[in-house]
Formats: C-alpha cells, sequence, structure tokens
C-alpha cells in the first residue's frame, strides 16, 4: 500500500507522546552503576530527525545522558566498516541470546561465541577488534570519531560515569576474561574492557542518537551532516542486529508491539531507526527489569503506532510537508 505521512502529523505525534507519559514514574534509575542511580530521573527528551535533516524535539533532547549500551551499535558498524559483514558474522556473529544482556550463561550456552556485537559479551569482543590493534589511544579515537560521524557531532565523556563504571564492572570483567579463554578477544582482554567501558560513558544526546538512527536509515548517508559514513550495504547487517537483539530479552515483545527496530542503554536512552523513513530517539533516566527506559519505550512505541508505521508492513512510505 502507498501511504503518506505529513511532517505537522509527525510533529504533533511527538508533543502528544511527550505529554501523555511526561508525569509516569515506572521504572527506577540502573544502580548497579553508582552515577546512574543519581541522575535526575524526571528527565525526558524525545528527536525525530528526517532523512532531509531536520530534526523534530520535544522536552530534554539536548540533555548529555550516559549512551550505555547504545553504544554497541556505533561499535558494530565500526568493526563493519573495518573488516566487512563476513567478518563481523565469524568473528563475533548475529544471533540473540534470549538472555540478559550482561548474560555469562550465554557465552556457554553459545559453545564459546560471544553470539552478537549488541549484548555485552559481543561488544567486548567487538571492541577487541577495532583496529589499530595493540594500540589503545588509537582503538578509543577510532570509536569516538565513528560515533561522531554517526551522531553529526563529538560524544563527551561524563569523567563521573566512566570511574564509577570502572570501579564496579566486575561482572564484565569475568566476562572478557571468559572471552579471551575461548579466544574470542582479539587484543588484549584489559584494554578492550577498558575501551568498553569508556565507551558506555559517553555523554550523548537523543538529538546526536536520532542523527545516528537517520544515517543508518538513510543508507550510511549522514542527513545532516550530508557524509557518506558507511557502505550502503551494512545498513540491513546492522539493522537486522538491532531487530534481533536490541531489547534483550524483551526484543520480540517489542517488536511485535512497535514494529520499529531499536536499541536501548540502561542510561535510559533508546535509538531506533525506521529504514527509508527516519531515526528516532527517546531518552529517561527510570529503565525496567530487562534494562530499557520506561517512557522511552512507551513515546516511542505511541509515536510509531500513531503514524500507522511498521518496518513489517510493506507499505511504501512518502513523508510530505
Ligand atoms: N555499561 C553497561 C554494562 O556493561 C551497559 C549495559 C546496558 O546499557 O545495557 O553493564
Amino acid at each position: 500500500m502507498q501511504k503518506k505521512i505529513s511532517i505537522s502529523q509527525i510533529k504533533s505525534a511527538v508533543h502528544e507522546a511527550y505529554d501523555l507519559y511526561k508525569t509516569n514514574d515506572t521504572g527506577k534509575n540502573a544502580d548497579y552503576i553508582p552515577y546512574l542511580a543519581n541522575v535526575d530521573k524526571g528527565l525526558f527528551g524525545i528527536s525525530i530527525c528526517l532523512l532531509n535533516g531536520e530534526i523534530i524535539e520535544c522536552g530534554d533532547s539536548a540533555y548529555k545522558f550516559g549512551i550505555e549500551s547504545v553504544s554497541k551499535v556505533h561499535t558494530a558498524i565500526l568493526i563493519l566498516r573495518q573488516y566487512g559483514a563476513q567478518e563481523l558474522l565469524k568473528k563475533i556473529g548475529a544471533d540473540a541470546t534470549g538472555l540478559p544482556f550482561n548474560s555469562i550463561f550465554a557465552i556457554l550456552l553459545e559453545n564459546d561465541h560471544p553470539s552478537t556485537p549488541l549484548v555485552n559479551a559481543g561488544a567486548i569482543t567487538a571492541c577487541s577488534m577495532v583496529k589499530p590493534i595493540a594500540d589503545s589511544d588509537g582503538k578509543w579515537k577510532a570509536i569516538v570519531d565513528n560515533i561522531t560521524e554517526l551522531c553529526g557531532s563529538a560524544p563527551q565523556l561524563i569523567d563521573e560515569l566512566y570511574k564509577s563504571e570502572s570501579d564496579t564492572n566486575f561482572n564484565n570483567r569475568s566476562i572478557a576474561w571468559l572471552l579471551k579463554n575461548y579466544n574470542r578477544i582479539y587484543d588484549d582482554p584489559d584494554i578492550s574492557l577498558d575501551l568498553y567501558t569508556r565507551q558506555c560513558s559517553l555523554g550523548i544526546t537523543a538529538n546526536q542518537l536520532a542523527i545516528c538512527g537517520a544515517t543508518i536509515a538513510n543508507k550510511g548517508l549522514n542527513p545532516v551532516t550530508r557524509q557518506q559514513v558507511f557502505d550502503a550495504g551494512f545498513s540491513p547487517k546492522i539493522t537486522s542486529l538491532i531487530a534481533t537483539v536490541g531489547f534483550y530479552e524483551h526484543t520480540g515483545d517489542w517488536l511485535y508491539t512497535s514494529g520499529i527496530p531499536a536499541k536501548t542503554g540502561v542510561g535510559g536512552g533508546v535509538m531506533g531507526t525506521f529504514p527509508g523513513l527516519f531515526g528516532i530517539a527517546a531518552f529517561a533516566p527510570p529503565i525496567d527489569n530487562a534494562g530499557n527506559s520506561v517512557k522511552a519505550q512507551l513515546a516511542i512505541k505511541h509515536i510509531v503506532n500513531k503514524l500507522g508505521l511498521s518496518v513489517f508492513s510493506g507499505d511504501q512510505v512518502t513523508i510530505t510537508e
């Protein structure tokens, strides 16, 4: 079916979602990372980036929050850029675990395999693969430059979050060394873990994530800077990874009810990508028991449903003025 939606319909869906959920106080800030426990739980922002570069935003869309696991998407794209789609599949994998994001059990069940770059194990492996190998500063620069290109502007390290996370990441240390035991760390395990922890501690805004989602939706062409950040052929690859495991063990429920592939982080951010149409991001710190922002989920779901969209509908959608 051919379908048309107007920019004013999108604007009113965004504002409606904001008004509907602004006062919702379900969920709880992540407290296993002390910094995150203390972020103002009332913050709430929504942003959409259209493929012409126009941004539609509401609330705290320019607030810098901890990107956390949304950064797994960026670094997976970096691995695609540096190694190609086949090597990512071979060295990391593309399977959902169906288990929590930081599961050690999942590594054992996957027969030594990290399974996907969008859970902690695969993300630490991805950091180990980032080139230049054995050059911690060079790797960090590659990670930050890649995020900058995808988001159209630079992220900023939140020092306090980095310290907080480094002081308490015992589970992730176990994951790094277990992966090392299975020959799934392709550089020094401590450097790989530190890079992963540091990338999770980057401050980012909903606007920046919406631009990244739009870059993915736009076959690698950043609609704001007009830079071709990655090969068009990587868009379906990264979108399939996001669709498969973006909400960890709640991914099926999410896709079924929202119709849009999206990736979450325990900092309260969610980044969605609607191929050929737009990127969307929402941010609100309180999360559910799977680590996904309650209000960001409600808002994105409301907007996509209100516009009558689903990536599975087969509709050919155009956005009009
Ligand atoms: N840095 C967090 C961790 O490794 C990220 C988790 C998440 O956002 O899902 O525990």
